[in-house]
């Protein structure tokens, strides 16, 4: 049976129905019905489009407040790489890595070592030709989620390494526990994180079976104490530094520039990466060994849960990075398989109309014969976003032809027509 956690949630009482979110969601999940959105579970990739359209601030992101790194013993900082971009005038990552301390931590470990690791192995695997060519990037959680839900010829293009958190995670926790001698129970990981999908991959996660991220907080709700933080004159050192391959994660083509291959494509931009995907599934891009896309515009810089412009935010980076050697973090002992998925990634079958195929034939007939009696004006005031969507809530029994204005106010003009003739 499978399980739909969404980090994106909608408050009804502040929904005004005005279907803007509607025509903006991507998977088409959301509707609008007496006069309230709702969104249908296994449609919702979690891209959080409809949290940054709503006027009304009805949609908000489901992450952990930071009172709740309260039950564990001890709290390691896990930065995303996208947090370093969100200060002005870092030289490197330094301030904000010695911030975390300030902030409580016990521990720091940079999400971009994970990234650096990764890239290795994809290096690796890329030349000892262990891939489905090309290989897609699993850094992005809505993109994962798009391929399981709506492109089932890719699903074994999904490159089949952890995302950096998940082993920056794994990793942080491990060397923590022998340094102090604890149990991982005592230990909790906290996510410092640009979207809230990331919050859906540690919760629900696709590839493997329990996340290593105890927490994901937002770099919204950590930003202002954290800038005070970093202010102050007292804080401890930190030890070794990411290099500029795996800062280059939290940008657009980061991940694919770290590669030592040339061979790839880089996009962003949730209706980029659709026409991407679209154009890889109809075999329309070939050639092409490694595929990076992000459903953020410009990458994770430019995450709903983020506080700079991700235009300025991506130039900082790329300030930053011009200072930092080029590492290629890769510490002793660690197995390839803790960098692995446990299970890969199955097609999770959700926009058919029915399990028996003449059945689907027979109602995908109706829906097209009911959307030529529509108006092809998409307009989305009866609260689905297009014409053909409607006829598939009529035709599956979710929606009636009168909920479309065009033909009520039709149906009210013939009626007048018989009046007018019968006066
Ligand atoms: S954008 Fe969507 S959630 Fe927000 S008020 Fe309009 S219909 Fe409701
Ligand atoms: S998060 Fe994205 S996929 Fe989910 S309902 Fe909102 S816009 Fe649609």
């Amino acid at each position: 049976m499978e399980s739909f956690f969404h980090s994106v949630k909608l408050n009804k009482e502040l929904c005004v129905g005005c279907t803007n979110c509607v025509k903006r969601c991507p998977t088409g999940a959301i509707r609008v019905r007496d006069g309230k959105a709702f969104i249908t579970k296994e449609l919702c990739i979690d891209c959080g489009e409809c949290i940054s359209i709503c006027p009304h601030h009805a949609k908000s992101a489901v992450v952990d407040s930071r009172d709740s790194a309260r039950r564990f013993r001890y709290t390691i900082a896990l930065p995303a790489p996208s947090l370093y971009a969100q200060f002005n005038n870092l030289r490197d990552q330094l301030p904000v890595l010695r911030g975390l301390y300030g902030l409580g931590f016990d521990e720091v470990y940079e999400v971009a070592k994970g990234a650096e690791m990764v890239s290795s192995l994809t290096d690796q695997y890329l030349r000892e030709g262990k891939l489905t060519l090309p290989a897609i990037s699993c850094a992005c959680p809505v993109v994962v989620r798009l391929i399981r839900t709506r492109f089932p010829n890719l699903i074994n293009h999904i490159l089949p390494i952890l995302p950096p958190v998940e082993v920056a995670a794994r990793l942080a926790k491990r060397d923590f526990c022998a340094k102090m001698g604890c149990t991982p129970e005592e230990v909790g990981t906290v996510f410092l994180s640009p979207c809230p999908a990331k919050s859906t991959a540690c919760r629900d996660p696709l590839g493997f079976d329990k996340s290593a991220v105890d927490l994901v907080v937002s770099i919204k709700d950590v930003y202002p104490t954290l800038l005070a933080a970093m202010k102050r004159p007292d804080l401890p050192e930190y030890g070794e530094l990411c290099g500029k391959m795996g800062l280059g994660w939290g940008i657009s083509g980061g991940e694919a520039a770290s590669l030592t291959h040339e061979n790839y494509l880089a996009a962003d931009g949730i209706e980029n990466i659709i026409r991407v995907l679209e154009d890889l599934e109809d075999e329309h891009i070939t050639g092409v060994d490694f595929v990076e896309l992000n459903a953020c515009p410009g990458g994770c810089v430019g995450g709903i849960l983020t506080v700079e412009n991700p235009f300025m935010a991506r130039a900082k980076m790329q300030r930053m990075q011009k200072n930092l050697a080029v590492t290629g973090y890769q510490p002793r002992g660690v197995e390839e398989r803790l960098l692995l998925f446990d299970h890969p990634i199955q097609f999770c079958e959700v926009l058919s109309l029915d399990q028996d195929l003449a059945t689907a034939m027979e109602l995908l007939n109706r829906i097209d014969e009911v959307e030529s009696r529509l108006f092809g004006m998409d307009c989305g005031a009866c609260g689905a976003p297009s014409c053909r969507a409607m006829a598939t809530d009529i035709v599956m029994g979710r929606a009636s032809e009168d909920m479309c204005i065009y033909k009520l106010r039709e149906g009210l003009a013939q009626q007048t027509d018989k009046e007018e003739v019968l006066v």
